[in-house]
């Protein structure tokens, strides 16, 4: 702590970035105060089972990762504040920040690993089988549908990647787009229209997840043009239609490209402003993995130990 009561670190947001960093400025003596945010815990509480974060061969559940990474950090040293951040004031250092119930936090660094969310279509259906069928990530979860047949809803490159990485498991797989053309780059949706195992149904928006209490069942979709409703047995629905990163509060103070994803310097994670760190899928929108958002929580988590040396 400073002698203007400046903490040395803080770190918004608890997902496997916010909490690697907090582990690291632990380690580090830096006494992190970490801010949970909206969704403690990050997108892995409500994914279902991770089976690909290396070290845990026979899989385990979201909530308690994040748990365990929690408990990590407390070791060392980290507290946590609960409640999502109002607003930054990051124009002078120290930086404010300012929680909902009007606390006022100063701090020398701030690491910023506000993650994203992915979009969802809105349907009380697809929130019913979040989890049991219904997924917002291949990558995650395609492995759970071996010889399946699954819905790819979305028409970027989010949805031609999701749906070309599905080919691996699943039987079959259709993309649902609402309109006639893709949004996709050229050469994304040329590999989708031209394997065998993907076929398309366009102008047409997903109606209803249809499922039997326990899973998905089928899906029910809607031609926009004519208002057709047509009914499709199926495993499993991927809704993959962007992300949205979490980066709101920092419009204005930070350079975050068209996309909203905070922009940080190449092979490192340092923002637009001196001392303010980013990690994680606030902005990152390659990679998104756990693994990888808690890697470059790592990185922030030096590159800010190295700031504070060098202005000391
Ligand atoms: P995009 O915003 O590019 O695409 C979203 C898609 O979902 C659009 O086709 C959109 O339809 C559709 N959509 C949005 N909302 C709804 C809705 N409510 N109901 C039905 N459909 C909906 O997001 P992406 O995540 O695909 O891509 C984001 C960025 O990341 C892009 O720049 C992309 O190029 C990049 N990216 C690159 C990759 C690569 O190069 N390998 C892989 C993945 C992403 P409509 O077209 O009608 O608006």
């Amino acid at each position: 702590m400073e002698e203007n009561g400046a903490r040395d670190v803080v770190i918004i947001g608890t997902g496997p970035a916010g909490l690697t960093a907090a582990i690291y400025t632990g380690r580090a003596n830096l006494s992190p105060l970490v801010v949970d945010g909206g969704q403690p815990g990050g997108q892995l509480m409500i994914t279902s089972e991770i089976e690909n974060y290396p070290g845990f061969p026979e899989g385990i559940r979201g909530p308690e990762m994040m748990g365990r990474f929690r408990e990590q950090a407390a070791r060392f040293g980290a507290e946590f504040a609960h409640g999502n951040v109002a607003e930054v004031d990051l124009s002078r250092s120290p930086f404010c920040v300012c929680l909902e119930d009007g606390k006022e936090i100063l701090t020398q660094t701030l690491i910023i690993a506000t993650g994203a969310n992915a979009k969802w279509l809105g349907l009380p259906s697809e929130e019913k089988y979040r989890g049991r069928g219904v997924s917002a990530c291949a990558t995650c979860d395609a492995f759970f549908f071996k010889d399946s047949e699954v819905f790819v809803v979305g028409g970027g490159d989010t949805a031609m990647e999701e749906a070309l990485f599905l080919t691996r498991f699943a039987s079959k797989i259709t993309v649902v787009h609402r309109r006639e053309e893709f949004r996709a780059s050229r050469i994304m949706s040329l590999r989708v229209e031209k394997n065998r195992k993907i076929s398309l149904e366009l102008n047409r928006v997903v109606d209803e997840i249809l499922g039997d209490k326990q899973k998905v069942t089928g899906i029910r979709l809607k031609n926009v043009k004519t208002g057709e409703l047509s009914e499709y047995p199926c495993d499993g629905v991927f809704v993959a239609i962007g992300h949205a990163p979490n980066s709101k509060i920092f419009e204005g103070q930070l350079d975050i490209d068209e996309y909203g994803y905070i922009e940080t310097a190449k092979a490192s994670t340092e923002t637009s402003v001196q001392g303010v760190f980013a990690c994680g899928d606030v902005q990152d929108y390659t990679y998104r993995q756990a693994v990888t958002a808690a890697g470059s929580g790592c990185m922030a988590a030096l590159d800010a130990e190295r700031y504070l040396e060098s202005v000391r």
